[in-house]
């Protein structure tokens, strides 16, 4: 036999076999970037970055604060304020963990680079707790569902109508650019399922109802000024559709320079995927990923989002998978690809294993 592929080979292969199936490990991102995105954003939750670092059994003065976060988004059952304290305990270990797995982060348990840096950034104001999707067969697949799967109960093809609030408005967008942003937000949605939507004049009768609101707006989801929680909208077939009177509102970057605007567009995308019955998503290029940076523009469903809608209300006749962004199919396939060959490389360890052992 040739002498290369000798018994003495085989634990090299083996090695190598297991590098390969490794996955790719990237270096966390250092302090100082944090701080310029921080000190950019004047963010609602910038004082959180002094939990940097922190881990089980720290103790730092106000931990209770960002425990409060943790509780308003789901990760923490709701508890007296009082009985909160300042140290990073078990179940505040198991609250990261399930943040950093919801957020698509690396699950280090540990208020990371990342993590805090996920922490501070502007969010939906929708809790991040939800059902999972039934099926996750494919990795590729991280869209969520509210409890009980609750989607609008209509005939197929439906219609449902939405109207803009008389009273809660915002001045510095015009109307005319207010109701493109919406129509064009909604058409994507449109594009992908039988659901099609139509602007109705009398606000009180709508399925969809659209209002600015300032801070503590009577249905207990308080807003908190500039950045922080940027919007909410509530699941079907509820229909109230919210966003932050306090925000930049930016139609067109070009025209807006505020460092803290906040794209309209991709934020009422994202809103209309609540309406619709579509949670969170872990997958960060996903349209219903929780946050989104000040100037920043994500408006394109991605796979995920549309496989999360299509599930709950089957596909639009003319939708075909290849109008995606071809590189969000490519990307689909490629971490397919990639889970496939991790399982090969599996599959050839065990093989040789098993041929040392005859
Ligand atoms: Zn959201
Ligand atoms: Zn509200």
């Amino acid at each position: 036999m040739f002498p290369f592929f000798g018994y003495k080979t085989i634990p090299f292969f083996v090695l190598l076999f297991l590098f390969l199936s490794l996955p790719p490990r990237f270096p966390a991102r250092t302090l100082p970037e944090l701080t310029v995105v921080d000190a950019r954003n004047n963010n609602t939750w910038r004082h959180f970055v002094k939990f940097l670092d922190a881990g089980k059994g720290s103790h730092v003065t106000g931990m209770s604060e960002l425990k409060k976060y943790f509780q308003r988004f789901g990760y923490l059952n709701t508890v007296p304020e009082t009985s909160l304290t300042d140290t990073f305990d078990d179940r505040f270990e198991s609250a990261v963990i399930t943040y950093q797995k919801n957020l698509g982060l690396a699950v280090t348990g540990k208020l990371d680079t990342d993590t805090v840096t996920q922490i501070i950034s502007p969010r939906c104001g929708v809790s991040d707790d939800a059902a999972p999707a039934p099926h996750k067969l494919h990795v590729s697949r991280h869209y969520a569902y509210f409890h009980g799967q609750p989607r609008w109960a209509r005939s197929s093809p439906m219609t449902l109508t939405y109207a803009f609030s008389p009273v809660n408005i915002i001045h510095y967008v015009s109307q005319s650019d207010l109701k493109a942003v919406f129509e064009r937000a909604f058409l994507r949605w449109s594009a992908v399922i039988p659901v099609n939507f139509t602007e109705a004049n009398n606000y009180w009768a709508a399925d969809i109802k659209i209002g600015f609101y300032h801070g503590d707006h009577g249905d207990g989801e308080a807003f908190d000024g500039v950045l922080g929680i940027l919007a909410h909208a509530f699941s079907p077939e509820n229909g109230r559709f919210h966003l932050d009177a306090a925000e930049t509102w930016a139609v067109d970057f070009g025209s807006e320079k505020s460092k803290v605007a906040v794209d309209l567009e991709s934020v009422v995308t994202h809103e209309i995927g609540h309406i619709l019955g579509l949670a969170h998503s872990s997958v960060k290029q996903a349209v219903m990923y929780p946050s989104l940076s000040p100037r920043t523009k994500k408006v394109d469903l991605r796979l995920d989002d549309v496989e999360g809608v299509q599930s709950l209300y089957g596909s639009n006749p003319n939708f075909k998978f290849s109008s995606l962004l071809a590189s969000d199919t490519s990307m689909s396939w490629a971490v397919r690809l990639d889970s496939r060959l991790s399982m090969w490389a599996w599959v050839m360890v065990a093989f040789l294993t098993l041929s040392l052992c005859l």
